[in-house]
């Protein structure tokens, strides 16, 4: 790992991995006729792929799911894409322009990933839009999964109508995106808006972390999901269910009164709503978006953030909104379809 990584998703979302179809009519060339233009959009994360289509106002049609085969190497990965994909070909017919890929890992200018996650192997150095290309016939956009949650939130979701949005996905680790006029800007190397990897302020109970890219002390070694579990075994000793700490676990006991529990979802808490004041004094967003299965906390990560927030953010940036997410698992596919597409006129 040499690069900020922005946050798997796959993490976030919940579900068991497995085949999955919820389009009836898959198979078929229901859309083939009327209607605007159809990406089709994938979604790669570390336990699965789901693809569907998505037209221009960011409906999701067709949606379907495959695990993925991770520990198989970028080739593998690509087959199973391709495999998931080629119904909705034949589904969306005429009305398919585009293919639109979200994927964890960072993805350079030419739609090859430059570093990516531990849990997909091989998967760096995969140059996804020419395979994708070439065996579609499609155009096709190839974007980090944190960066199309973010234009899909800025598009149809909690930044809705905002000139600028941060948005964060706090889950195995933290990624974000920096959203202008419902774009994400990715950076000259798709870098930009990995929060996760910004120095997180001083904590005598998290100090000394090593983060996933290798550096010491980013805040997503201490606000994760995994951070925040691990911070609760240092704290207590405690193992919840056997072998594996489960934040659903701690924030059940933080909600009957546990105060350790609380304690570290609110240091958690805390550090990120302080790291997000710096970036909101840098960057000046208009709303604050939080995504990812760590947001599912509600008010106990809420609203110790804001409280943190509010106490290091300038005048300005203070007035922000923090909003949860409004998509959900959904975020990804559809802002992979809404890269890919001609922006609406
Ligand atoms: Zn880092």
């Amino acid at each position: 790992m040499t690069a900020n990584r922005p946050g798997d998703l796959s993490w976030d979302r919940g579900g068991e991995p497995g085949i999955r179809s919820e389009a009836p009519g898959v198979g078929s060339r229901a859309f083939s006729d009327g209607g605007g233009a159809l990406a089709v959009a994938v979604d790669i994360g570390g336990t699965k792929i789901a693809a569907g289509l998505v037209d221009a106002a960011g409906r999701l049609t067709g949606e379907r799911r495959t695990p993925t085969p991770a520990a198989d190497g970028g080739e593998a990965i690509m087959a199973a894409v391709l495999d998931c994909v080629r119904p909705l070909l034949a589904l969306g017919g005429d009305r398919v322009v585009a293919c639109g890929i979200a994927t964890a890992g960072v993805v350079d200018a030419g739609g090859r990933i430059s570093s990516a996650t531990d849990l997909l192997t091989g998967w760096a150095g995969t140059d996804v839009r020419s395979i994708a290309g070439h065996a579609l016939g499609l155009p096709v956009a190839v974007v980090n999964d944190c960066h199309a949650a973010g234009t899909a939130e800025a598009r149809l979701g909690a930044a809705r109508g905002a000139r600028t949005a941060l948005v964060v996905a706090v889950g195995t680790g933290i990624g974000g995106a920096l959203v202008t006029g419902g774009t994400t800007y990715p950076g000259p190397t798709g870098t930009a808006g990995a929060l996760g990897h910004l120095p997180a302020p001083a904590s005598a109970l998290v100090a000394g972390r090593k983060c996933s890219c290798g550096a010491t002390d980013h805040i997503e070694a201490h606000a994760s999901g995994p951070a925040i579990e691990r911070t609760y075994h240092e704290l207590t000793g405690r193992e919840l269910t056997g072998d594996r700490l489960d934040l659903a676990a701690i924030a059940a006991l933080a909600r009957s009164g546990d105060p350790r529990a609380t304690q570290v979802i609110t240091t958690a808490a805390t550090l990120l709503g302080r790291t997000l004041a710096g970036a909101a004094n840098l960057l000046d967003p208009d709303v604050i978006v939080i995504a990812g299965g760590v947001s599912r906390l509600g008010p106990l990560l809420l609203d110790p953030l804001r409280l943190a927030y509010r106490a290091d953010a300038l005048p300005g940036p203070r007035r922000a909104p923090i909003h949860p997410a409004a998509l959900t698992d959904q975020a990804g596919l559809i802002g992979a379809g809404l890269t890919a597409l001609p922006p609406p006129s």
